[in-house]
């Protein structure tokens, strides 16, 4: 996404849970908690992957997007589609995304990454309030033409 920044990966952090698990040193009911929230979030709002889930190895995990921030008001520590986030990122000028990975098999769930979103990521002309419909046609020409 254009204006994704200040990206933190938790990818270590999995591997070093999963680490444990192997060596015996915390159980699968410790890492396999997903709340019902979470679960729910991942069943309406989640994206779907092709990737395994480490744990069960019988299901595929899911994504779900948890959005933060001041200018969401009731809406912050919702979860959102993928879809949605480009359009609140055009709209908003800064939310923070939580990234989260749900197994609906056996609940394992864990952070994947954290990021920015919104229009203060945007740099030079076409960033001002009122133009944000033809930023994005113009952003997307300029993309195209880098092709
Ligand atoms: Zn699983």
């Amino acid at each position: 996404m254009r204006t994704q920044r200040q990206v933190v990966d938790y990818s270590l952090q999995k591997r070093a849970v999963l680490r444990e698990l192997l060596a015996g040193r915390v159980g699968t009911y410790d890492v396999c908690d997903a709340s019902p929230y979470l679960k729910n979030a991942a069943r309406f709002h989640g994206e779907p992957t092709d990737l395994r889930c480490p744990i069960c190895r019988s299901e595929n995990l899911t994504l779900v997007h948890y959005i933060y921030g001041d200018e969401l008001k009731q809406s912050a520590g919702q979860a959102r589609t993928l879809t949605e986030l480009p359009v609140l990122a055009m709209t908003l000028r800064e939310f923070q995304v939580f990234v989260v990975e749900v197994c609906l098999g056996c609940d394992w769930n864990h952070l994947v990454e954290q990021y920015l979103l919104g229009r203060d990521g945007l740099t030079g002309e076409g960033a001002d309030e009122q133009d944000v419909a033809s930023a994005e046609g113009a952003g997307r020409r300029r993309r195209e033409a880098q092709r």
